[in-house]
């Protein structure tokens, strides 16, 4: 399967979902919150980051249902969705249990809880679920 990126700014989100965190960054500074991660606060600059741990509830913005390209590991076709956190960042992710994993069964506006896919020792990814 196809393994996130996992650097040093990004280590803090994966260390989350290990631990059943739906982690954002933050900055330190203003106190801004940004995803995806990064060195520096696009909002003042700053470099002195850390996080908070999200509600893990979010709202789909869009979404896409792929059919093809295969992917390594993944049985298509899947939901990939655009979800706007209630703390108002915005995450891409897979959603499980669409219906027929197709249209009518997931909509923009719709509601979602996150959840946690331990592939192995080393990765957990998240995974979406209608809340
Ligand atoms: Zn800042």
């Amino acid at each position: 399967m196809i393994r996130p990126m996992v650097n040093r700014d990004s280590a803090f989100f994966w260390e989350g979902t290990q631990k059943g965190e739906l982690r954002v960054q933050s900055c330190n500074a203003c106190g801004v919150l940004r995803h995806p991660p990064g060195p520096a606060c696009p909002s003042c600059g700053a470099l002195d980051r850390g996080y908070v741990v999200a509600s893990g509830v979010g709202t789909v913005f869009s979404y896409v249902v792929h059919r093809h390209p295969p992917v390594p590991g993944k049985e298509l076709p899947i939901v990939i969705a655009l979800i706007d956190l209630d703390e108002g960042v915005r995450m891409v992710g897979e959603v499980a249990d669409v219906p027929d994993q197709g249209e009518g069964a997931i909509e923009i506006g719709m509601r979602l809880r996150v959840d946690y896919n331990r592939v192995d020792d080393e990765l957990t990814l998240p995974l979406w679920r209608r809340a």
